[in-house]
Order: structure tokens, then C-alpha cells, then sequence
């Protein structure tokens, strides 16, 4: 195919603007997808993304439009996740096109991820296409929209499209617009093969497949390739493009955006970011993609202890296809054997651990979530630590660090005094209050990172009527004067269980988690007595009555629809449910401390 008629973009929006109802659009103008296929939110593959409604991985699709000028052009749409946790998915799937539209809510207006992924787009040089959705809403304003976009964003926004992807309206202008306003990717066909990798996942049938932007010369089938990282060659066994149904081509040639297979079996061989090239061929690597680092850690454990193996292996395989997720072995007292995780947010948390459990067929338990802290030991050395187990004696303490990061938060006016409350109650550090319009404002704050995973979030939606948007970026590491909270059932530690929280809010935090446990934890057929700890000192206890043997005892005899229903209503209560010595613990026990 013609490389000038080649366009390679991306759509990137905040979360719900509609970047994946637009994508849907274009599938069905431009023919890729007949009536009877289309459904809704076409590209977000996995059955999870489907009931979230958001879209995880970033897809790439290839797309034919016969242009207004009569020509025929070959569209790359790579479709990107629009939550803050997948911000690292964006910035990759950028870093493959040349252009990108962007899509605004025009009843909503510019929002945090706009702006975020709006730098993304221009650190990447693309091309941005404004386009105002959601035209259709009474409560559209475009104009004001409009002005936030020249005037927060810095952008030209005079020809801004105007749409409605749920309608379809401006759909074909926007792809008159790709056509006229992206330019074609560059790249020597002649040249030696340079690929970038930037996604590859494990299919059953080819192995390892692997989504590349061919930089310059080509791939095809039966070409010895090599990854330049690992050294490793391997042979093309396919080569092809999403149409969006996997399709088999014969080459991709530099500009081009497809998928090749080649019997890669390892796991680990494909790294996102990674460069690929000819056998024999002597490159320099393309500049691949700056390192995720998780900032979220939790411990995931198999509820069944013989699954350990099952989980293993399934977390292999799952991180080739989520680099920014990252793990290791873990052992606690309390759960047994299984792995200490990383992840971008609370989010991509949930998302892995309901992936891990769907796609692999695994029960399991997650622990509280914790950030990283770097604590100074007497003697002078450092250590950092992502496991509240393996909190050092308070006695060999120095000083403990604590990462923070500056938050920037948009808001309509009128919720600026709950959102200062809310930073200020978690710790925050006043830094801006800026008028972007006289309608919306942009809050920025320090903020420790723990005080955010915790319930930021959800708590500002709450206190902004869902109207506030967040974004952030990871600052440094500051002193905090921070204990670790030990919870003991029945006089016995639970090391799963136990936190880090400010000394402040110790007493405070102690006693709402011992009592949401006592919510959460059935009762049992013996007292149990749940405390919470620092050191030696007891904060905040709750006792759970015995289960009266009576209330079993009705049952029997009775009515027998009604005795299935309480059979099956147990079995479901098993699920995600940890016996820590005789008290079974349900997964929402370990969550508690989020619930505060
Ligand atoms: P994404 O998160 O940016 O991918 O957004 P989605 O495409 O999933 O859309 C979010 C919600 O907005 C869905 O409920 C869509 O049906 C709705 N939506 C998308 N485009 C339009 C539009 O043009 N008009 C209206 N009224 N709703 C829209
Ligand atoms: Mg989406």
C-alpha cells in the first residue's frame, strides 16, 4: 500500500467522553464492520472491559476509507484506555501514530485526562484533531467548549469538529479530516527491519503474538528476526492486521501497524518497548518507552493453596501482556504461599485481580493495598518496603519516608470548598488555585500517595457530584511520621491484615477497621475478638458473638426450596474466603481498611 495514504492515529479522550463509541463509528463507515456484527464498544475485546464499560488494552485496527479525493487511504486506529491508572497504555500507543483526534464531551468540557493525554499527543509531535461529541445533549454547550480548548489547552480549536458519535453525526468529517490533517508515516522500506513492540499478549494456538509499528524496512513470513534486547532469533510464522478480526497479509512495511507470530513460547521474551530487526541485520534500537514503575503493591493469594502453581503461572502470562503490573514470590503466615504485586492504581489492581480469576479460572484473595516506603535504620542503611509485614522493630527505626504526589484537580467552581476539605483532611499541601475559565477551576496539592489510594478518589466524585476530574504524577519521598497497625484475631496476629497509617489517625483508623471487620467477617460458632495494635498497646477491639446453634437448627425439616437457597447462598459465601486458623475471613475483610 501506498505509504502517503497511510495514516497511522489514536483517539484519546477523558474517561466517557466517548473515544470508543466513536471507534465504533468509524468501524461501521468505513465497512470493517457489517450491521450484524456491530455492537456496542466493538473494540473492547475482553468480556471485563465490555461489563466495565472502559476500555484496558489499547487495539489496533486497520481501516480502508475511499476519500472525497477518490483515493483510498489505509487507516491504523489504535483505540487507547482513558482512566489515569492506563496512562502508560496511552503514551505507547501514541508513540505509533502520527496523529490523534481528540475527542471532548462538549456538555462536559476539558477534563484532567484531556489535558494529560493532550501532553502525551505533544510530546509525541502528533497532529490533534479536535472533535466535540455528544453534540446531541441538551445540555451540549460546543462554544464554551470550544474556548476551554483554545484557552486550557492552548490548542486551535476553530474547526473543532462538531459530533455525536452515539448519532453518527460528523463521522465523516472527522475521517475527511484524518485523511487531510495527519501526515503519512515516514520510514525507508529499503532499510533494514526496525520494528517497535507496543503490546504483545499469549494467544493459545500462535503463542506469543506480538503488535508492532514498523518503524523501517519489513516483515514478513519465514524472515529470521531477532529482539534486540534479548538477542533471540526466531522465525515469522504469521504475519497480520485487525480488521478487526485478525486477518493473515503477507508483509508490513514500514508506517505500518499489524501483529506477527513466530513461535515465541517464552513468557517472558517479548518486552513492550522492545525493538525488533532482521537476523543478521546491525541497528541501533528505537528509543522504546519510558519504564513503569507499580506504585500500587498488594499480596494475591490462590484461596485454594494447592492453585499456587495454577497462579504462577497464570500471573506469567498475564504480565507479558500488562508490563506495567509487576510481582514476586510472597509467603505470609496468615495465607500461605503466594505473590507480592504491583500495580498503577486501585483500579488496575481490581482489573488484575478479576482478570487472573476469569481468564484462569483462579479463587483468590488480595491483601490491603500499600504503597512503597523507604525507611532509615539505625546503622545508617536504607530499605525499602511494599509489605506492611515486613515492617522493621519500631526500635531500629531512624525515619520513615513516603512517596507523594502533586495532584491536579478540575473542578466547576462550586465545589471547590468540599475538594480543599477533602485534600486537606488527607494531609494535603495547598500549592494552586487557578481560574482556567470563569466557570472552572484547576486545585493543585501535595499529597502523601497512600491518603489517595485509600478513597481519594471515590471520595472526590462524592463530594464534587461526579463532576471533579484527577490526574497525577508521582513527586518524591518525604518524611512522615508513620506506625505500622497490627490486627489480631483471637489474640493472634493476621500479618495479611496488618496496615500503615499516620500516628495521627491511628486511633482513629483503628477503631473503624475493627468495627467494618466485625461487619464483614461471619459469625462463627465460637466467640471471636478482633483487636487492632501498635506494638504492644491495644487501640480499638470488637467481639463477634457465637452463632446461636438454633439458627441452624430451624432449617432442618423446613420448607425445601427454602433450604436450597440457604445452601446456595453459602456456597457463593465461600467464595473468596480464607480459613485463618478456625475463623474463615472473606476477601471483603481485607479490603476493609479501603472502606474507611
Ligand atoms: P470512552 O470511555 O471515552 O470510551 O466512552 P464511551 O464510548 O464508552 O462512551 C461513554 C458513554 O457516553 C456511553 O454511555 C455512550 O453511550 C455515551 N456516548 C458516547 N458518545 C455519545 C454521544 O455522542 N451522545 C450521547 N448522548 N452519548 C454518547
Ligand atoms: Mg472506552
Amino acid at each position: 500500500f501506498p505509504q502517503e495514504r497511510i495514516r497511522n492515529f489514536s483517539i484519546i479522550a477523558h474517561v466517557d467522553h466517548g473515544k470508543s463509541t466513536l471507534a465504533d463509528r468509524l468501524l461501521e463507515a468505513t465497512g470493517a464492520v457489517s450491521e450484524r456484527e456491530m455492537r456496542e464498544q466493538f473494540l473492547d475485546k475482553l468480556d471485563l472491559e465490555r461489563e466495565r464499560g472502559i476500555t484496558i488494552k489499547a487495539q489496533a485496527v486497520r481501516l480502508y476509507y475511499r476519500a472525497k479525493d477518490g483515493e483510498l487511504y489505509q487507516l491504523n486506529l489504535i483505540d487507547t484506555p482513558g482512566h489515569v491508572d492506563f496512562s502508560y497504555e496511552v503514551s505507547r500507543a501514541l508513540s505509533a501514530c502520527e496523529g490523534a483526534l481528540l475527542v471532548v464531551d462538549a456538555s462536559q468540557g476539558v477534563e484532567a485526562q484531556t489535558l494529560a493525554n493532550v501532553y502525551l499527543a505533544l510530546e509525541n509531535d502528533l497532529e490533534i484533531i479536535p472533535v466535540l461529541n455528544k453534540i446531541d445533549l441538551p445540555q451540549a454547550d460546543p462554544e464554551r467548549v470550544r474556548r476551554e480548548i483554545e484557552e486550557i489547552l492552548g490548542l486551535e480549536a476553530s474547526e473543532a469538529i462538531l459530533a455525536s458519535a452515539k448519532l453518527g453525526i460528523g463521522t465523516e468529517e472527522i475521517l475527511e479530516a484524518i485523511v487531510k490533517k495527519i501526515p503519512p508515516p515516514r520510514g525507508e522500506r529499503q532499510a533494514p527491519l526496525r520494528a517497535l513492540i507496543f503490546d504483545s499478549w499469549y494467544d493459545p494456538y500462535l503463542g506469543v503474538v506480538v503488535l508492532i509499528r514498523v518503524v523501517e524496512g519489513k516483515i514478513h513470513v519465514g524472515q529470521r528476526i531477532r529482539l534486540l534486547s534479548t538477542g533471540k532469533t526466531y522465525e515469522v510464522t504469521k504475519v497480520g492486521v485487525f480488521t478487526p478480526h485478525p486477518t493473515s497479509v503477507d508483509v508490513l512495511y514500514a508506517g505500518e501497524v499489524g501483529f506477527f507470530a513466530a513461535g515465541i513460547k517464552e513468557v517472558r521474551e517479548t518486552r513492550i518497548g522492545d525493538t525488533v530487526t532482521e537476523a543478521e541485520a546491525r541497528v541501533e534500537p528505537l528509543p522504546g518507552f519510558r519504564e513503569i514503575k507499580p506504585m500500587v503493591f498488594a499480596g494475591i493469594f490462590p484461596v485454594i493453596s494447592d492453585d499456587y502453581e495454577d497462579l504462577r503461572e497464570a500471573i506469567e502470562k498475564l504480565w507479558l501482556n500488562d508490563p506495567a503490573f509487576s510481582y514476586e514470590p510472597e509467603t505470609s503466615a496468615a495465607l500461605g504461599f503466594g505473590f507480592r504485586c504491583g500495580f498503577q492504581g486501585l483500579l488496575h489492581m481490581e482489573i488484575v485481580q478479576e482478570r487472573l480469576e476469569r481468564e484462569f479460572g483462579l479463587n483468590l484473595i488480595t491483601t490491603a493495598p500499600s504503597v512503597r516506603y523507604r525507611i532509615e535504620l539505625t546503622g545508617g542503611r536504607e530499605i525499602e518496603i511494599e509489605n506492611p509485614a515486613e515492617w522493621p522493630d519500631p526500635g531500629k527505626i531512624l525515619r520513615v519516608k513516603e512517596p507523594y504526589i502533586r495532584a491536579e484537580i478540575y473542578t466547576p467552581k462550586e465545589y471547590i470548598g468540599p475538594i480543599l476539605t477533602l485534600c486537606e483532611e488527607k494531609r494535603g499541601i495547598q500549592k494552586e488555585i487557578r481560574y482556567l475559565t470563569p466557570e472552572r477551576v484547576l486545585i493543585v496539592y501535595e499529597l502523601p500517595f497512600a491518603e489517595v489510594v485509600l478513597d481519594f478518589f471515590d471520595r472526590l466524585k462524592s463530594v464534587s457530584r461526579g463532576y471533579a476530574s484527577l490526574d497525577y504524577q508521582f513527586l518524591d519521598y518525604r518524611p512522615g511520621d508513620l506506625v505500622k497497625m497490627d490486627i489480631l484475631i483471637n489474640k493472634q496476629p493476621v500479618d495479611a491484615l496488618s496496615v500503615i497509617v499516620h500516628r495521627e489517625k491511628a486511633y482513629y483508623r483503628g477503631r473503624e477497621l475493627v468495627s467494618r471487620l466485625k461487619e464483614v467477617i461471619p459469625r462463627q460458632l465460637f466467640e471471636v475478638v478482633i483487636q487492632a495494635a501498635i506494638g504492644s498497646k491495644i487501640v480499638a477491639r470488637e467481639r463477634i458473638p457465637p452463632l446461636r446453634k438454633d439458627v441452624l437448627a430451624k432449617c432442618y425439616g423446613g420448607d425445601v426450596t427454602r433450604k436450597k437457597k440457604l445452601l446456595e447462598k453459602q456456597k457463593e459465601g465461600k467464595k473468596r474466603m480464607k480459613a485463618l486458623g478456625q475463623v474463615e475471613i472473606p476477601q471483603e475483610a481485607f479490603l476493609a481498611v479501603l472502606k474507611i
